[in-house]
C-alpha cells in the first residue's frame, strides 16, 4: 500500500477539497490589488461567469448557501403565520432560513427512487398559508420540476431551489437553479466547487434584483452608490451582511474557471463506482443511485442504500477496518427536536425515515485516485 494514514487509521477520507492550482495566484492578485472586502474585481468576475454559465438573470455571491436561503426568505417577506414546504431529508439550513423569519415548516416526504421531494404529495400539503416550496436537488439529480412548477404557479406559491448539490445539473435540458424565483448555491468545501465557505443567490426574476442588492448590503443602497446611480447611500430596507471577501471570490474564480475539468473528473469517478458495483448491488439488494433519463446529474455524491440499518452499520465498520471512511447523511428533520416542536411526528415521512437509516456515501472527491477507488470498490465487494 503506497497510501499513508491520515488520522485514526483512515487512509481514504470521505472528502478532500480540490485545488485547481490557480487559487493562490488569484488570491495574491486580490491582496496586491488592495481591494479585499466584498464586491471587488474577483466577485464581479465570478458573477459574470456564473451568469454566463447558467444563463440566470443575476447571481450574487454570498457568505454561504445558508445566507443565500436567508436572503430568499427575506425577499419573499416570509413572516409568522406563513408555511413553507421543505423535504424532511435535507440539510438544516433549507428549513432554518425560513423558520428564522417566523414560518412554520411543513415537511414533505421524498421519492424512493431519486430521494427528492415527492411532487405527488405537494397538493396534500398546500394550504392558503403556503408561501414557498423549497425543492432540494439531492445528490445533484433534478426534482420533478415540471409538476412542481405547475403546482406552484396554479397556487401562486414561490419556488426557492436549494441547489447546493445541483450546480451544472439539468432537468429536461434546462439547468438546475434556473427554475425557481431564486436558487441558492453552496461553495462549502464539501461541495463540487468551493472556496472553503461560500455561496450564491441566483435570481431568475429581475423584479427582485434591486432589493437583493440592498438586503445583501446591510439594508443600504450602497451597490447603487458604487455604480454612481445615487449620490450617497443610506438605510432603505432591512438587511444584513451577506457579501464574501474578494479574497474568497478570487479562490472561487479559480474553481469556476475549471468547472469543466472538475465535473468531468467527478463524472468519471461516479460511473466507475456505478459499473463496478452494479452486479454486487443486484446480488445483495443494496440499491445504487437512480438517475432518470431526463436528468443530467451534477455528480455531487455516490451513495448506496443498504437493505437494513444493520447492513449499513456493518458496511461502514467493514470499510473503516480497511482505512476507508464512508458516512451516512441527513437525519430526518421532522424527527428532530425542532421538527417535533412544529408538530411533526414519526410516521409523517416514511420514505425519509427508512432511507435515512440505510443510506451511506462512499468517498467521492476530485483527487480520488484510481488506486484509492479500487480499494474502496474491493472493500465493498468483499463484505
Ligand atoms: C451544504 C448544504 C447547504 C448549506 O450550505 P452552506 O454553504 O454550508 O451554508 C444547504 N443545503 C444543502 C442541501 C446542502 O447540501
Amino acid at each position: 500500500m503506497t497510501l499513508s494514514p491520515l488520522k485514526n487509521g483512515i487512509f481514504i477520507p470521505f472528502n478532500k477539497p480540490h485545488l485547481t492550482g490557480k487559487e493562490h495566484e488569484y488570491m495574491a492578485d486580490a491582496v496586491s490589488g488592495g481591494h479585499i472586502s466584498g464586491d471587488g474585481r474577483f466577485t464581479k468576475r465570478c458573477h459574470e461567469l456564473l451568469e454566463g454559465q447558467l444563463g440566470v438573470h443575476r447571481s450574487l455571491l454570498t457568505t454561504s448557501c445558508t445566507h443565500a436561503l436567508e436572503m430568499a426568505a427575506l425577499m419573499l417577506d416570509i413572516s409568522p403565520g406563513d408555511e413553507v414546504i421543505v423535504p424532511s431529508y435535507t440539510f438544516v439550513s433549507t428549513v432554518n432560513a425560513f423558520v428564522l423569519r417566523g414560518a412554520k415548516p411543513v415537511f414533505c416526504d421524498i421519492r424512493p427512487d431519486t430521494l427528492n421531494l415527492d411532487e405527488k404529495l405537494l397538493s396534500g400539503l398546500i394550504t392558503p398559508k403556503t408561501k414557498a416550496i423549497v425543492p432540494v436537488h439531492y445528490a445533484g439529480v433534478g426534482c420533478e420540476m415540471d409538476s412542481i412548477m405547475e403546482i406552484a404557479q396554479e397556487s401562486g406559491i414561490s419556488i426557492v431551489e436549494d441547489n447546493a448539490h445541483g450546480l451544472y445539473g439539468s432537468y429536461k435540458g434546462r439547468l438546475l437553479g434556473t427554475f425557481g424565483t431564486f436558487a441558492t448555491q453552496s461553495f462549502h468545501e464539501t461541495k463540487n466547487l468551493h472556496c472553503g465557505e461560500g455561496g450564491a443567490l441566483l435570481i431568475n426574476n429581475p423584479a427582485y434584483v434591486d432589493r437583493a442588492e440592498i438586503i445583501r448590503e446591510k439594508g443600504t443602497d450602497r451597490s447603487k452608490f458604487f455604480r454612481g446611480q445615487v449620490d450617497k447611500y443610506s438605510w432603505v430596507d432591512i438587511g444584513s451582511s451577506y457579501l464574501p471577501s474578494d479574497l474568497l471570490a478570487a479562490f472561487l474564480l479559480a474553481q469556476l474557471e475549471s468547472q469543466g475539468a472538475i465535473q468531468a473528473k467527478r463524472k468519471q469517478i461516479w460511473h466507475r463506482y456505478h459499473e463496478s458495483l452494479e452486479e454486487w448491488s443486484r446480488k445483495t439488494g443494496a440499491a445504487l443511485p437512480t438517475v432518470p433519463e431526463h436528468c443530467s446529474q451534477a455528480y455531487h455524491m455516490f451513495y448506496l442504500i443498504m437493505p437494513t440499518l444493520e447492513a449499513r452499520t456493518a458496511l461502514i465498520t467493514h470499510l473503516k477496518e480497511r482505512g476507508i471512511l464512508s458516512v451516512f447523511h441527513y437525519t430526518p428533520l421532522h424527527l428532530s427536536k425542532m421538527g417535533e416542536q412544529f408538530g411533526a411526528a414519526k410516521g409523517d415521512c416514511p420514505v425519509t425515515e427508512s432511507v435515512s437509516d440505510r443510506l451511506l456515501r462512499l468517498p467521492f472527491y476530485n483527487d480520488l485516485t484510481a488506486l484509492e477507488q479500487d480499494s474502496v470498490i474491493e472493500a465493498v465487494l468483499s463484505i
